[in-house]
């Protein structure tokens, strides 16, 4: 039997990056993955189809994950599709980085909506799914949250308040059988990484640099330790912050 036989999990924003691998690994581990996805149906209906092919079994559900109705129904779906769930991965997150003066309100208030609500909201959808059996909550924050970079004051204030909710959660979650963890990437190349020019960036060499494994991550990488953590595996690890960033010291 795989780790996750018998599973079923939902992967925010799943459609390519670090959420995709996760989906991928996810069901080569036997789990039923929904593939959460905002805009990029073309992408999440890629994902599904390498799942199935490989002779998993994925479905994909839109879902902006800052709207509280679109978090209801992604679920509701999930329920109706699968019969319950198991698994939930907070992935979906956006990072804007910009210096102090070109700090907006309306930047502020997409991540933090993203990043923080979107996972609240998500947190809350996945409880009246769990039930009294439980479940395992994966929370994907960032090495930023810990490691603040110049210019990433708003995302990074997003991340660490990430991790504050998992600590606060797994306290809150006592005798609900209910695991809650954060993983923290450090720089991961990605479909997001590159569109945002972090990938191939003096940003990127000097993080490599301070990085004892000596290179910038990829997604598998992430995903091999969140199929531990959402495993029996992990049945006695909450309300952690498991850096998986290849060592880096930050810049
Ligand atoms: P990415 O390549 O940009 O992919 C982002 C994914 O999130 C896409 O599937 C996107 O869906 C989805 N998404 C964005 N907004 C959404 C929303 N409102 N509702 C639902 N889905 C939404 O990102 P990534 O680099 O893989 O990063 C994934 C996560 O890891 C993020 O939380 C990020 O902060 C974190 N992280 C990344 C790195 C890194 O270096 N890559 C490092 C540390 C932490 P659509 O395609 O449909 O828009």
């Amino acid at each position: 039997m795989s780790k996750l036989t018998n599973k079923v999990a939902i992967v925010t924003g799943a459609s390519k990056g670090i959420g995709a691998s996760i989906a991928q690994h996810f069901a080569a581990a036997g789990a039923k993955v929904v593939v959460n996805y905002a805009s990029s149906a073309t992408g999440a209906e890629k994902i599904v189809k390498s799942i199935n092919d490989n002779g998993g079994t994925a479905i994909a559900i839109q879902g902006d994950v800052s709207k509280e109705a679109d978090v209801e129904r992604l679920f509701a779906e999930t329920a109706k599709a699968f019969g319950g769930l198991d698994i939930l991965v907070n992935n979906a997150g956006i990072y804007q980085h910009a210096p102090i003066e070109q700090v907006s309100a309306e930047s502020f208030h997409q991540q933090f909506s993203v990043n923080v609500l979107g996972s609240l909201f998500a947190i809350q959808a996945s409880l009246k799914l769990f039930g009294d059996k439980g479940g395992s909550i994966i929370n994907i924050s960032s090495e930023a949250g810990k490691m603040p970079m110049a210019a990433g004051s708003v995302y990074s204030a997003t991340k660490a308040a990430l991790d504050a909710v998992t600590i606060a959660l797994s306290k809150e979650f006592s005798g609900r059988k209910i695991r809650i963890n954060s993983i923290l990437p450090g720089i991961v190349e990605t479909e997001g990484t590159h569109a945002a020019g972090f990938i191939g960036s003096e940003t990127e060499a000097k993080l490599i640099a301070t990085t004892p494994l000596g290179r910038s991550g990829q997604p598998a990488d992430i995903a091999k330790v969140a199929v531990f953590l959402a495993s029996e595996d992990a049945g006695w690890i909450t309300g952690e912050k498991i850096s998986v960033s290849g060592g880096v010291y930050g810049v």
